[in-house]
């Protein structure tokens, strides 16, 4: 496909090229149907297969049992923020604990204050967001309503390894926004995981919830419909009008993930490698190139670094431009540069930015 850059974009990010070819195929008529999968209800059969194949693809990705419902709604995952304290802590008087490891956990803490009672039982901010915690620095209640987490930090580039340590009886709560589909996970462990699609998973439009039944009953009954988990999952997320474009690419993506990529642990493999290449680049500039996470803590998906001034930051940032090499600019609140290496970005892109910079290093150095 001509014209088209190798896009480190943190989201909306890149989009496998093959399932963008088949979208743009089927657009005006998708076979069969007579219109646009644009055009149609999403109560008739069509869409509801749709709809249904999404679901089932990430089921068997992941092998999710029936204890959970795979959710597809709306608002992105900044509306999971509030949903999730609205649902599991609005009126009980029960306590959410949170660990913040960077600017998302950070947000949705703030959010859920409007909620409910938070605890803050871990906060990284007086090292800059640079690491995730280990078991042994926070506490979790045994009768905490939920412990939160954000499992990959978009802007710091910081991720967790594995699961938080958390009591058998608390429901461990994730927003996977940035690496859900990037590698195999636990389901069984969590309560709520959830992941809005524009990183890994899709265009923007549609947000993965994948919930633990049982929490499925704890909304109060006065809790708007939209916002209350248990209208959402008793009509197959179509409580109302779900966005059926962006469940219909998130399908195909998901389609090609399982067929063509061969899963999630072949897909973790790779993106590991991607992530390698990026990060021994940066180890052997250490002069030069300044990575912002402790190296065990460091993002599979965003890769985070500085440059010795400015001055060098923008030349690179330019000079990236003009190499096909698009959106490498960091996030505002740490500057530096971000290289998001999500599923879709091939290992040609990556190789491309890290032979960049080594030049780059190597010229201005
Ligand atoms: N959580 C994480 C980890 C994110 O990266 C983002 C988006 N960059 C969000 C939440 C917010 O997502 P949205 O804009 O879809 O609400």
């Amino acid at each position: 496909i001509t014209g088209r850059v190798f896009n480190f974009s943190a989201g909306p990010a890149a989009m496998p090229a093959p399932v963008l070819k088949q979208l743009q195929e089927e657009l005006l008529c998708l076979p069969g149907a007579g219109a646009s999968l644009m055009e149609l209800s999403h109560r008739g059969q069509v869409f509801t297969d749709i709809l249904h194949d999404a679901e089932g693809t990430i089921r068997a990705l992941y092998g999710i049992s029936d204890d959970y419902a795979v959710l597809f709604l709306q608002g992105g995952a900044a509306l999971q923020f509030s949903m999730i304290p609205a649902n599991l802590i609005r009126g009980n008087g029960k306590t959410a604990q949170y660990l913040v490891t960077g600017s998302w956990a950070k947000k949705a803490l703030g959010e859920a204050k409007k909620e409910g009672n938070v605890e803050v039982i871990y906060d990284a901010k007086d090292s800059n967001y640079d690491h995730v915690p280990s078991p042994s620095d926070y506490k979790v209640r045994e009768d905490a309503a939920y412990l939160y987490h954000c499992s990959n930090e978009t802007i710091q580039g910081v991720q967790f390894g594995e699961e938080p340590a958390c009591p058998a009886g608390v429901p461990l709560v994730c927003d996977a926004s940035s690496d859900l589909l990037s590698r195999p996970l636990e389901i069984n462990k969590y309560g709520i995981l959830y992941a809005c699609a524009q990183k890994n998973a899709g265009p923007a439009g549609v947000t993965v919830v994948i919930i633990r039944r049982d929490l499925l009953d704890h909304a109060p009954a006065d809790l708007a419909g939209y916002m209350t988990y248990k209208n959402h999952a008793d009509n197959d997320s179509m409580w109302n009008t779900p966005p059926t474009f962006a469940v219909w690419a998130l399908g195909k993506v998901a389609r090609w993930l399982a067929d063509d990529i061969g899963g999630l642990e072949a897909m973790q493999k790779i993106n590991e490698q991607k992530a390698k290449r990026l990060y021994d680049v940066i180890d052997s500039h250490r002069e030069f190139y300044l990575g912002h996470a402790k190296a065990e803590y460091r993002s599979k998906m965003n890769v985070t670094f500085n440059l010795p001034s400015d001055e060098l930051l923008g030349k690179f940032v330019k000079e990236a431009a003009a190499n096909e090499l698009a959106s490498l600019k960091g996030h505002r609140s740490i500057g530096g540069i971000r290289a998001s290496i999500y599923n879709a970005m091939p290992r040609e892109g990556v190789e491309a930015l890290a032979s960049f910079m080594t030049d780059f290093a190597s010229k201005n150095g």
